[in-house]
């Protein structure tokens, strides 16, 4: 069953509320205070993020780590040697010759 999470405007608390659907009436009393003045939240369970919001929420120190990991790692472990590399098809001498020089 979803739990909804409602504040209350006049006690600013929180509270967890178990409603059938979203449809479902809202709880009538604050818990707290009894007042009417309760608010539907977005549960922090519920929101489902952007990969573009989790990517601007990683640890800013994240490309720093990738960076060093790359750097201790053997360095054809690193996809940009491979780019490096590579020969394009026109410049390949003959069918079968390896995408990678040597
Ligand atoms: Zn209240």
């Amino acid at each position: 069953m979803p739990i909804y999470e409602y504040r209350c405007q006049d006690c600013d608390n929180t509270d967890s509320f178990f409603l059938r659907s979203y449809g479902s009436p809202a709880p009538s009393n604050c818990r707290h205070c009894g007042s009417e003045g309760l608010n539907r939240i977005i549960s922090a369970f519920t929101y489902v993020k952007s990969e573009a919001t989790k990517r601007a929420e990683l640890d800013p120190k994240y490309h720093k780590m990738v960076d060093q990991a790359l750097a201790k790692a053997p360095r054809d472990s690193d996809p940009d040697y491979h780019m490096r590399n590579m020969v394009p098809f026109s410049k390949a001498k003959s069918a079968g010759e390896p995408y990678f020089k040597e």
